[in-house]
């Protein structure tokens, strides 16, 4: 089944990985939402995120898209309360390195679960990458983040090869759809452009920078 998920990702112009993650990553804020009410108590997964000191700027600000107010009020409030209670302990001199300290061991677990969703989804990239080279060629394929990260894992030179000269004929592509997006734009010529055409700024994106949220490495 999760290789079935992976291969279908073959069959459209999204990164691979970006396309995998961004499912994932609705999925895990639905998770959130559920869990995120006071009626539930203290879930564990409320828990964890009082452990890891609270999610990332990116995260958290995604989470109020979905998130109902007071689900987010309810997670907020355990964490203010945790800042809080360190702050009370500390002599008043203390209080910026302790908020320093506290702040700089803070790890999202959004962002902790997606890391190693991603890691599976690399190495079963690699493992699938042979049997799907023809449909890869024929779409955008990786985004730049990816392409980087993909070679890293990789042991097979010449899977790497493959996916760079592939990567120059998809940049051209890609360029090329944008190119003609613009000008077919600028002189009034709406009516004949293209499918890849009309999308070919999303993929452009994500090529250069992977879905919203991939970390700048
Ligand atoms: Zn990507
Ligand atoms: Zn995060």
């Amino acid at each position: 089944m999760e290789n079935k998920k992976i291969a279908d990702t073959f069959l459209n112009n999204r990164c691979q990985i970006c396309a995998l993650l961004q499912k994932d990553e609705f999925d895990i804020f639905c998770k959130w939402v559920g869990v995120s009410d006071e009626k539930f108590g203290l879930t564990k997964e409320r828990a964890r995120l009082l452990k890891s000191r609270g999610f990332c700027n990116y995260h958290f600000w995604q989470l109020t898209q979905i998130n109902s107010n007071d689900g987010i009020a309810v997670i907020c409030d355990g964490l203010i309360e945790k800042i809080a209670n360190i702050l009370r302990k500390e002599k008043v001199s203390r209080l910026l390195p302790a908020l320093v300290k506290y702040r700089h061991g803070r790890h999202c677990p959004i962002c902790d679960d997606l890391k190693k969703a991603e890691i599976t989804y690399i190495k079963k990239f690699i493992a699938l990458l042979d049997s799907n080279k023809s449909q890869y060629e024929k779409k955008y394929g990786l985004c730049i983040p990816h392409l980087i990260q993909i070679a890293a894992y990789a042991k097979d030179s010449s899977l790497i090869r493959f996916l760079l000269d592939t990567e120059i004929k998809q940049l051209e592509r890609l360029k090329t759809n944008a190119a003609n997006f613009v000008y077919k734009k600028k002189k009034m010529l709406r009516g004949e452009l293209t499918h890849d055409e009309k999308t070919s700024w999303f993929f452009a994106v994500e090529k250069l920078a992977g879905r919203q949220g991939t970390a700048d490495e």
